[in-house]
């Protein structure tokens, strides 16, 4: 952004304005507002129509409203009773209404009778009187900024203690009015005219103080706009690095996969074959591969995997499939074992549970190319693995993998092919965020055979009926899990519910059959002894603690029975159900949850009850949770939005993506001088994440 030099450039510190001081400064640099352009670009919350204040008489119960009226009477609650409200009594032309704070005592050093106040909050009837509860409220002062604060759209900022809102709406008023029309325009005019967006200047100074609402939407739009297109810039830049970086070609004559396929009892299904034909065209390109395969969980991800391994091997490179979770890791180290070790490749798992004797032969195994395919967690890119010459990296569940991660698996072979697999289905606004570096591949198909898993949702009465459905499931010759989530912040309590559970079941329910016990805190061998015995049908109830959660995969399993439901998140809930229904038989999902659940784990319980479609799960997930959860503080290295709204502006972000897609095709660098403010726009965004030289 131009630097004008002198005092009154954007770079200047807000200390130096007329009015603001080191104190104010201080409060404002607790909002993160240092300088005159962060100001700039800190919108408002809301703005308030005060142009139509609703009269009190005109209050409708359930609704929110702002209106305005001069106090008659407070009353603030008896000292000690916290639990009555500081109210007071307004009126207005039309007549009274009551306005009412709880645990806000202090507003009786604040209001005082005779005070015009703008209150703006939902109303209630309360013992037949109309009530404001808890409205934000203004205290209208004849300090003659009337204009600023009443008879027209007014901004309402997010304040903090000592900051309040009208000096901080005049303060707000003074730098957009002095240096809103400095800002210096980032958008190609083309780029603008395109799009239909309004400048810069005025974007910033309508999303301040719009005359019309109109206006303001128009602002909100460009600044989104703005946010969304220096996210894909960004992104674009580092995929248009790696479709150019020289990489290796994985172009073998296919005799491993050959062998493979012979070798397997069913027939890949059609959207297998497409998927695997796009990921062999991209490891036999000379380009470092960058695919993201999405598919729900059952559609069969792992053996296209186990082909891209083969045909790393046989190229004659490494290849490392890492998961997010030691059994998961152990689960695809079985999996792939057993598909690769018959094809004499050799397959080694390498986590951190293993002593450290045996992870250090196996990592000197790794670096002198003694071992072809290694399977592992996080461990295997954090501690400093070598190796000798890696092809193909397959990150498996990639929702729980940060960018920096994969990142660092890629510094770790010259330029290896990269393949991400997720399980959760990312709604197309979200992957286009947090994967707008990757191309897509999507397995849209489940193998033949599969039913849909009967999701019913019970409370503590059915648990006998639940258990004698239990039996005759087992009976048919089924297996059954039995989960427990995490409930207590130790790993000791939880243990011990799951525990107690197993016994009890075991002891008392059913004393005839085989209860397995599965759980974090169990070293490799006796969690693969357990599944073993689980795979062999020698057990028939697996109760578990969520360490099954991903990835586990017993076709002969049909029923799932989650305890606390109510405690899981949807995506969680998604993937449990997802470890039955895995063969031929019909298989249940039996959501055991408290009588009254809260409101949210109602609708995820509800959701999970209605639809097996796991990008309508992600959705409804994404609802609930906002992206900032949804996307975990691993992903985290991602520019911030503070404008833009992934849900609300989807399409905005579909436009942002195809015009950051032609500005980097043009101009990958973005050296030509038209794209000079984007450029410098990208970097302090991106914070050198993308290694552009920076200018000057
Ligand atoms: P996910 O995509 O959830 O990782 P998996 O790779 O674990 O799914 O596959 C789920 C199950 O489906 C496994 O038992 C696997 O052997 C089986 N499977 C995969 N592909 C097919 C197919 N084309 N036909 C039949 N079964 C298949
Ligand atoms: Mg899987």
């Amino acid at each position: 952004m131009r630097q004008k030099g002198g005092p009154s450039g954007l770079a200047t510190s807000l200390q130096y304005l007329k009015g603001v001081g080191p104190q104010r400064a201080a409060l404002l640099a607790k909002k993160g507002l240092t300088t005159i352009e962060d100001a700039l670009f800190f919108v408002p919350l809301r703005h308030e129509d005060r142009t139509r204040l609703t009269p009190f008489q005109k209050l409708q119960p359930g609704q929110t409203h702002t209106c305005s009226g001069v106090i008659v009477g407070l009353s603030p609650p008896p000292p000690g009773r916290s639990r009555v409200p500081f109210s007071a009594m307004l009126r207005d032309e039309s007549g009274y209404a009551t306005a009412s704070w709880f645990g806000a005592s202090y507003l009786s050093r604040v209001v005082k009778r005779g005070q015009r106040l703008v209150l703006h909050g939902k109303v209630a009837r309360f013992k037949g009187a109309i009530v404001l509860q808890h409205p934000d409220f203004e205290i209208v002062e004849s300090d003659g900024d009337d204009r600023l604060h009443t008879g027209r759209l007014v901004p309402v900022y997010s304040t903090t203690e000592g900051l309040t809102q009208r000096p901080l709406r005049r303060l707000m008023w003074n730098i957009v009015e002095g240096f809103a029309g400095d800002v210096s325009e980032i958008l190609p005019e083309a780029v603008r005219r395109r799009r239909g967006l309004v400048p810069l200047a005025t974007a910033l100074r309508d999303a301040h103080f719009p005359e019309t609402e109109a206006a303001q939407a128009v602002a909100r739009r460009r600044l989104a706009f703005d946010e969304f297109l220096f996210l894909q810039l960004g992104l674009a830049v580092l995929r248009s690095r790696t479709t150019r970086a020289q990489g290796i070609a994985l172009n073998p004559r296919g005799q491993l996969v050959a062998g493979l396929r012979a070798a397997l009892p069913y027939a890949l299904t059609g959207a297998q074959e497409r998927v695997w034909e796009e990921i062999r065209k991209d490891m036999a390109a000379p380009f470092p591969m960058h695919r993201l395969l999405q598919g729900d969980v059952g559609s069969g991800k792992t053996i296209v995997a186990a082909h891209a391994v083969l045909t790393a091997v046989e190229a004659g490179y490494q290849a490392a499939v890492m998961a997010p979770t030691e059994i998961l890791a152990e689960q695809h180290f079985m999996t792939f074992r057993q598909l690769l070790e018959p094809l004499a490749v050799s397959v080694t798992l390498l986590t951190s549970a293993l002593p450290s004797r045996e992870r250090a032969r196996r990592r000197t195994a790794l670096a002198a190319g003694e071992i072809a395919c290694v399977v592992g967690t996080h461990a295997l890119v954090q501690e400093g693995v070598e190796f000798r010459r890696l092809g193909l990296a397959v990150v498996d569940e990639q929702h729980r993998f940060g960018v920096a991660q994969r990142a660092r698996l890629k510094a770790k072979g010259e330029r290896p092919d990269m393949l991400v697999m997720t399980a959760t289905p990312i709604p197309r606004t979200l992957a286009l965020t947090l994967y707008g570096d990757l191309d897509v591949s999507v397995l849209d198909e489940l193998p033949p055979g599969r039913r849909p898993v009967k999701t019913v949702a019970r409370t503590e009465t059915k648990r006998p009926e639940i258990y004698a459905f239990l039996r005759e499931q087992v009976r048919e010759g089924r297996q059954v899990y039995v989960v427990y989530p995490l409930v207590e912040e130790s790993e000791a309590v939880d243990l011990k519910a799951a525990t107690d559970m197993a016994r009890h079941l075991a002891r008392d329910v059913f004393p005839d059959l085989t209860v397995g016990l599965l759980h974090g805190r169990l070293g490799f061998d006796e969690k693969d002894a357990i599944m073993r015995r689980f795979k062999a049908r020698e057990i028939q109830i697996l109760v578990s603690t969520t360490v099954i959660e991903v990835g586990i995969d017993v076709p002969n399993a049909s029923v799932m029975l989650v305890e606390h439901a109510e405690r899981f998140g949807l995506s969680q809930l998604h993937q449990l159900r997802g470890r039955v229904g895995r063969g031929p038989w019909k298989s249940y999902c039996i959501l055991l949850h408290a009588a009254n659940p809260s409101g949210e784990a109602h609708r995820r319980i509800e959701t999970l009850v209605e639809t097996n479609d796991g990008f309508r799960i992600a959705e409804v997930d994404l609802e609930l949770r906002g992206p900032g959860e949804f996307f975990g503080t691993r992903q985290s290295g991602l520019p911030a939005f503070r404008v833009a709204d992934l849900l609300r502006d989807a399409p905005l972000l579909e436009e942002a993506r195809s015009e950051a897609q032609t500005i980097i095709a043009a101009d990958s660098e973005l050296r030509d001088p038209a794209h000079r403010a984007l450029r410098e726009g990208l970097l302090a965004r991106w914070r050198g994440k993308l290694g552009l030289a920076s200018v000057g």
